[in-house]
């Protein structure tokens, strides 16, 4: 049984306030809904992470970040290390967003050095993948996923890989409005499941989570966590504002 799993990825976004004031309501809402067959993290910037850390210290609210470098310390200008993640309280972080796939240029031999240093920290990944939209039109969706996937768990063996939650999403989701539909979703959420048996067995592919993210909103949260093999939701935009996260966070409750 697969725990339902909500992040939110704030992204570049918020201020000293707004990031308290937002994860402090977050909290209270959630506390009232009793949700606690769902697993929910928000995931701020790096600066904001020591208040949100203390915002959600006494919930069921998990802290995680947006990106981790995988060396242990040293001249590494601007990077942040998992022993510093660990040290302000993360419990989870993404590693391989798309836009830092595609803004900042991360290779997957990159991401599968972020992931492995994660893990051996004690981190808990959310590893993201996903397809352009030239790549789905080219009918490369399960090419692309599947190249990321391999090349990004290199050398990661079960043990290590039940640490992570896999992210899908589809490039041309993430902040176009233009979500996938949950049959799209759930036909790349499956062939990743698959993948995942013939490379690690049966019994991890069953228990690994796989979540969707790309432009998730109260409206279509529900549609998308009612397939079978969509266990969560990495949701962008949408977690910025709290009645919207509440409601993603109800209505996945609700589908599983
Ligand atoms: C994301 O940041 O991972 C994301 C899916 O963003 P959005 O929900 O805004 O599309």
């Amino acid at each position: 049984m697969r725990k339902p799993f909500i992040a939110g990825n704030w992204k570049m976004n918020m201020n000293n306030q707004s990031s308290s004031v937002l994860t402090e309501s977050i909290v209270r809402e959630l506390k009232q809904l009793g949700a606690e067959r769902l697993d929910v993290a928000i995931c701020p910037p790096f600066v904001y992470l020591h208040q949100v850390g203390k915002a959600v210290s006494a919930s069921n609210v998990a802290l995680g970040a947006q990106d981790v470098y995988y060396k242990a310390d040293g001249a590494f200008t601007g990077e942040i290390s998992c022993q510093m993640l660990k040290d302000i309280g993360c419990t989870y972080v993404i590693v391989g967003h798309s836009e830092r796939r595609h803004v900042i240029g991360e290779t997957n031999e990159l991401i599968n050095k972020k992931l492995t240093a994660a893990i051996h920290n004690g981190l808990l990944p959310i590893f993201c993948v996903g397809e352009l939209l030239e790549e789905r039109e080219a009918r490369k969706t399960k090419a692309v996923v599947t190249t990321q996937i391999k090349k990004g768990l290199a050398g990661l063996d079960q043990e290590k890989v039940s640490a992570i939650t896999i992210a899908y999403e589809p490039v041309w989701a993430i902040g176009t409005g233009k979500t996938a539909t949950s049959a799209q979703a759930e036909d790349v959420h499956k062939m990743i499941r698959g993948l995942i048996a013939e490379m690690y067995g049966k019994r991890l592919a069953e228990n690994i989570r796989i979540q969707y993210g790309g432009s998730v909103k109260p409206t279509n949260a529900s549609e998308l966590m009612a397939e079978e093999d969509v266990d969560g939701l990495l949701v962008g935009g949408a977690s910025l504002i709290k009645d919207d996260f509440i409601a993603i966070i109800e209505a996945s409750w609700r589908a599983k």
